[in-house]
């Protein structure tokens, strides 16, 4: 049985039966029986199904962003963003990804031809996370439907309620029936999920732990696994930088989604020139930030995701603390009824403590003097994630500099790190493997057939 809890009021919202192994072996042959379907379906039939299940989220939009809101915590007007975004990957793969599948013609030095070309590989099991509960599995989803492959999605246990809603959706868009199925299950039954001989691949999005996880039982079986991990990203200052806007993005950068984004900037780091000042500015900024009812338009922050969540970052900050770190101000449990906690920032966080190996998943910044630029990207490097990066200068020596040795994924020079369904998403390092969005999605679970033509 799952239940899910608003953590704004603490109340039970709903409960949801946890699906048998009778019920999970029907779904995967479901699985198995539509991919015969789909995999011969006609790219104009897979752009068709995804307009209409853009048509889906644009209509539904407020039913989808409540169901988010009351389950995880987030402001109602970023669940409607997150909604209508996912509406914007499911048109973007519609109109590009046929030609994402074009084949590419190959001359071979004997003379001949052949052809490279994409096929679709069978179900694909989706592990996925709370934060952005449509579009972490949306990222998933619009490549799987291009692609001719089918899905399966094991959602996080306090989410059931928009996984729930994500199966329906497809359906009410005229999806064939086990094109996508949600799996009502806890972790404990991935492995043997990954482990049948139906599914040709895994995707997960979440934790280290989990990513471990997954990622050991696919080894095992000799299967594809895709990781999106967790990331305590740097937010680098450097002098030329506009103050205003930085100070300005670097508060909505640690405080969106109450903190707990793999991309959240989690770790300031300022050049020493402008430390103090910056620092000051961003106090006031941080401390302006108003917390409380996420489906009011005008709060900033909802409350974290659970209790659970907001007793891991609490812990988290105690631990620092005893480690020699200073809070300057926030970080604590606001009283109430709901997972509230107040926006905060963490300094002289020792570089050998716990923290700097971990992130804080949620709305507390921890902020470092630097020298000069050498000393900025080995702070930025000096951790075992790579996911994403923010650096603010204007000048284009700097910006190369950063482009080139910051160890990420992704760098964003002079704005936040954000994703789109353009562009490809993803990490290095302990952030995970492989990537989502743009075209690099769309192949990551595809065969790749080389023809070599009569
Ligand atoms: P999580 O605890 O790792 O859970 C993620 C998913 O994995 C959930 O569905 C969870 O199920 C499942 N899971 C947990 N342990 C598992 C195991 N041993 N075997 C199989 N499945 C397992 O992470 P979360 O707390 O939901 O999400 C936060 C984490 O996700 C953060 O680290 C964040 O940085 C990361 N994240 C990364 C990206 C990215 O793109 N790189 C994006 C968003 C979030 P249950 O809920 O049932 O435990």
């Amino acid at each position: 049985m799952f239940t899910s809890t608003n953590p704004a009021t603490g109340q039970q919202i709903s409960t949801h039966e946890e699906l048998t192994a009778a019920q999970i072996e029907e779904k995967l042959d479901k699985a198995a029986t539509a991919y015969q379907q789909w995999r011969t379906s006609s790219l104009e039939e897979r752009s068709a199904l995804l307009n209409r299940l853009a048509d889906q989220y644009e209509s539904q939009k407020d039913r989808l962003a409540t169901m988010a809101t009351q389950e995880m915590g987030k402001t109602y007007a970023s669940s409607v963003a997150e909604v209508q975004k996912c509406a914007a990957a499911f048109r973007y793969y519609a109109e590009h990804g046929p030609a994402m599948l074009e084949p590419e013609n190959i001359e071979l030095s004997n003379g001949n031809k052949a052809l490279a070309q994409w096929l679709p590989q069978g179900p694909v099991l989706a592990v996925m996370p709370w934060n952005f509960p449509f579009w972490q599995a949306v990222r998933f989803l619009a490549p799987t439907i291009m692609a001719g492959n089918v899905g399966l999605l094991k959602h996080a246990s306090i989410v059931q309620g928009v996984g729930a809603l994500m199966e329906e959706m497809v359906l009410a868009a005229d999806g064939p029936e086990g094109l996508f199925q949600n799996l009502a299950i806890k972790s404990g039954a991935v492995a043997d999920i990954i482990a049948d001989e139906r599914i040709v691949a895994v995707t997960l999005t979440g934790s280290e732990g989990a990513g471990m996880a997954v990622a050991e039982q696919a080894g095992r079986h000799l299967k594809k696994v895709v990781l999106e991990l967790g990331g305590s990203d740097p937010f680098i200052v450097m002098p030329s930088a506009d103050l205003d806007d930085a100070v300005s993005k670097a508060v909505t950068g640690r405080i969106q989604n109450t903190g707990q984004s793999c991309i959240c900037a989690k770790r300031l780091i300022v050049h020493a020139d402008i430390h103090d000042a910056f620092l000051e500015k961003y106090s006031e900024a941080m401390k302006a930030v108003t917390t409380g009812d996420p489906m009011d338009a005008n709060t900033d922050m909802g409350p974290l995701s659970s209790f659970e969540q907001r007793d891991t970052v609490l812990s988290q900050l105690e631990s620092a603390k005893k480690a020699g770190a200073t809070l300057l101000f926030g970080g604590e449990a606001l009283p109430g009824d709901g997972a509230f906690m107040s926006p905060g920032i963490l300094v002289n966080v020792p570089p050998s403590s716990d923290l700097m190996a971990e992130e804080i998943f949620g709305p507390v910044m921890m902020a470092f003097k630097v020298a000069d630029i050498d000393e900025a990207i080995k702070l930025a490097n000096d951790i075992p994630f790579g996911l994403g990066s923010s650096v603010w200068t204007t000048e284009p020596a700097e910006q190369e500099r950063f482009i080139r040795d910051i160890e990420a994924g992704m760098t964003a020079v002079n704005q936040i790190v954000a994703s789109s369904p353009e562009a490809p998403f993803g990490g290095i390092k302990r952030s995970g493997h492989g990537r989502e969005l743009g075209p690099y999605g769309l192949h990551e679970f595809m065969n790749l057939k080389t023809v070599l033509l009569p």
